[in-house]
């Protein structure tokens, strides 16, 4: 631990932890574990890689409102950055995602307006360009700003080779949002590890890469219409309901050398093995992309070096399905447990 001028200074550097029950004998199961950032996830990066870029750029002026649109990890990212740099921030987000984001994001300062669920990732992205140009704001532009994959290829990616450095990372395991973490952590890996071969987890339920429908763009780079093969998934911050320019990039760019399917319930039970049987607290594409890693791990050749990346806290899915079946109140065993001993009995009512 250091001194730090910021928060903004503690971002990135996060550990990588080493999955030691849940690990099948014979490979090396590691997790990259993005809570550790200030603001609990990997959208940490972007927010601070996408605002440092525009304020050098000239493209941010001091004092502009910032807007995004954003499912929360990216909004709450930002709030900090803007908190901390002095920015107002408007963040459009869709009414079906956590409560706990949206008071996460406000208690930080941002201003959240909601968009309709029914209007999907799309049309919540139209409504900010739609606010940007009429209030002449800044729009930070997660899914296609080059700085997004840029800030993980000089963060993520470098933290990840010096962490196996003088070994082969055999396998690099990620999920994509925005695929800022997929393109610039691939962009370098083929480049500085070419031997680690680089997988892609979707949810079963939204395979767009899989189907190899097209995604259809606006001049901008923007996505024009929603992809065919989208359905809702529990994976909150995977997988919007279209293919991001990055995420795009990446493709073309041959950065994935195998994809697999997660469904939603194994996400959910490995987010939730990982904090029973290892301590390791995350949300759940974390889970999902840990699913991923178990099916690689299953077949890797003895010895392997795995790592997984894990996105965000689990903290963040107190309301949502990730805790749906843990109990507020005492079960019947914890009751009898409690009952177990005669020592404390009851005070008499006054
Ligand atoms: N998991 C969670 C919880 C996220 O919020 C995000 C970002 N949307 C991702 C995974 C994917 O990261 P990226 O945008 O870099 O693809």
């Amino acid at each position: 631990m250091a001194r730090y001028d910021s928060i903004l200074g503690t971002v990135g550097n996060t550990p990588v932890v080493r999955i030691n029950r849940l690990a099948p004998a014979g490979v090396n199961l590691f997790v990259k574990v993005e809570a550790f950032n200030p603001l609990g996830s990997v959208k940490d990066r972007l927010a601070l890689g996408v605002i440092e870029a525009a304020e050098r750029s000239g493209e941010l002026k001091p004092g502009q409102t910032i807007i995004e649109a954003t499912s929360g990890n990216t909004g709450i990212g930002l709030a900090m950055v803007c908190a901390a740099k002095g920015y107002p921030l408007v963040i459009v987000m869709a009414d079906s995602f956590s409560v706990e984001r949206r008071r996460l994001m406000r208690f930080l300062g941002a201003k959240v307006l909601l968009s309709p669920a029914a209007h999907r990732a799309t049309g919540m992205i139209l409504k900010t360009e739609e606010l940007a140009k009429a209030h002449g704001w800044f729009m930070t532009r997660q899914f296609e700003n080059p700085a997004n994959a840029d800030f993980h290829a000089k963060t993520t990616a470098q933290e990840i080779l010096k962490d196996f450095e003088g070994e082969t990372l055999d396998y690099w395991v990620t999920g994509y949002g925005t695929g800022g973490t997929l393109n610039g952590v691939g962009r370098v890996l083929r480049e500085k590890s070419p031997k680690t071969r680089i997988v892609v987890c979707e949810p079963a339920d939204a395979g767009l890469i899989a189907s190899g429908a097209p995604q259809a763009y606006n001049a901008n780079g923007t996505p024009a219409g929603g992809h065919p093969a989208w359905k809702p998934h529990p994976m909150q911050g995977w997988t919007p309901d279209f293919i991001a320019k990055l995420t795009s990039d990446a493709v073309s760019a041959k950065y994935v050398d195998q994809l697999i399917a997660t469904p939603g319930p194994e996400a959910i039970r490995l987010s939730q093995a990982l904090a029973t049987q290892e301590g390791i607290f995350c949300g759940i594409t974390s889970g999902a992309t840990f699913a991923g890693a178990l099916q690689i791990a299953a077949t890797a050749p003895k010895g392997a070096n795995i790592l997984a990346m894990l996105p965000d806290t689990g903290e963040r899915y107190l309301s949502t399905p990730l805790f749906a079946d843990v109990p507020a109140d005492m079960t019947e065993e914890e009751t009898a447990l409690y009952r177990s001993t005669p020592m404390f009995t009851e005070p008499a009512a006054a």
